[in-house]
């Protein structure tokens, strides 16, 4: 018997469709992402985005507040065990995805910790095949696999992950650690300029950090750059390493030169980088209309249908620009509804 509804994706897109679909009586089968170091380079372990981060303090439902009463009662000790200790006011990126992944599986949704690695959407039921070779029937399927942020890949940019180092100034650029302190934005498209105006609320100062003598950003987004007292762009330059201590997190950069110029360090506590995000959809090329990005094609306004018929697209993966949990959330919930009544009017 072929599945109903098959959730590919362990974000928050990913569980809110799962929330919808097993309260739906869909008795949903979530693919949430094997366990491999590969995933782990990548950043798309189980859970999403989400879990790579610390505080979350914009996810509506969850104010400051010691929230370990209620981890410990609602997330069973199995799951609870595998989580760094809760150790601040308000939630956590892992606290707030262990919660959605219980409160879907407290519905029924059935999880299987592998990656859809093939799919053959030319015949119904649709075929998946998972990677520990498995394959699957279903009759609907919603793809969740989200994106990921690009970073450069330097050790000490790793090393500075949520301590000074992000890659979403919407989501950290609030924090304490930002207020009133110098900061940097590598890049020189249109995100990163966004990035560094947003950034310019909190900072005393925004360095952008771009490796030519003119930004990428079109020329409207350049001149807000220009225009912004607080954004000073650092032409030529490349980002050669994060520095900083065990203690204070980050504390500077140091800028290489891509015109002869000696290499420069300055002072900042935050660094934001804005290099683009690669959506997790290698393994739907050829198989679903995607945008010249690679992201799934939504293919009619407000609704979470693909080019595939029965074949639906929530957060990241088909939305590069709110990228925010509570956005993947409602295009999760959108999905589950939208194949609910697919499969009702198909009479399946
Ligand atoms: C550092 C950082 C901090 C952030 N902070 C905030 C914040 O404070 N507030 C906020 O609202 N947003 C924040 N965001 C953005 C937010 O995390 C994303 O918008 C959100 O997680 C997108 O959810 P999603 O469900 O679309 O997919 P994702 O969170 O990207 O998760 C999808 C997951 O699906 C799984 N997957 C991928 N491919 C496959 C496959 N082939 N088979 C099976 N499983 C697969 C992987 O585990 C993948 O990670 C942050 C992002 C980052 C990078």
């Amino acid at each position: 018997m072929p599945e109903k509804v098959v959730i590919i994706g362990s974000g928050p897109a990913g569980w809110a469709a799962a929330i919808y679909a097993a309260r739906a009586a869909l008795n949903p089968l979530v693919f949430e992402g094997a366990v491999t170091e590969e995933n782990r380079v990548a950043g798309t372990l189980p859970l999403g985005q989400l879990a790579l981060t610390t505080e979350i303090e914009n996810y509506p439902g969850f104010p400051a507040g010691d929230l370990e009463r209620y981890l410990e009662t609602s997330l069973g000790p199995d799951r609870r065990v595998m989580m760094p200790p809760h150790s601040k006011e308000g939630v956590s990126g892992p606290e707030l995805m262990e919660l959605m992944r219980q409160q879907a599986a407290n519905f029924g949704a059935r999880i299987i910790t592998e990656d859809i690695v093939a799919v053959d959407f030319a015949a119904h039921p649709f075929k998946l095949t998972a990677s520990d070779g498995n394959t699957y029937a279903a009759l609907a399927v919603i793809v969740a696999t989200g994106a990921r942020a690009n970073y450069l890949g330097l050790p000490s940019e790793e090393r500075f992950k949520n301590r000074g180092v992000s890659a979403c100034a919407v989501c950290d650029g609030a924090l304490p650690r930002f207020r009133n302190k110098p900061l940097a934005v590598v890049g020189g498209g249109d995100s990163a300029v966004e990035e560094a105006d947003y950034l310019s609320k909190f900072g005393s100062v925004v360095h952008m950090i771009h490796r030519r003598d003119q930004l990428r950003a079109s020329k409207i987004m350049a001149k807000r750059a220009m225009d912004n007292p607080k954004i000073k762009v650092q032409w030529n330059r490349t980002l050669a390493e994060v520095l900083g201590n065990d203690k204070d997190g980050v504390t500077g950069v140091h800028l290489a030169s891509t015109a002869g110029e000696p290499e420069l360090v300055l002072d900042v506590s935050g660094v934001f980088l804005a290099i683009g995000h690669t959506p997790n959809t290698a393994f739907l090329k050829g198989k679903l209309e995607l945008t010249p990005k690679g992201y799934v094609k939504w293919t009619t306004p407000f609704r979470t249908y693909t080019s595939v018929e029965g074949v639906f697209a929530a957060g990241d993966v088909g939305d590069d620009y709110y990228r925010q949990a509570i956005t993947a959330a409602g295009s999760g919930c959108m999905a589950a509804l939208d194949a609910e009544r697919w499969l009702a009017a198909k009479g399946f």
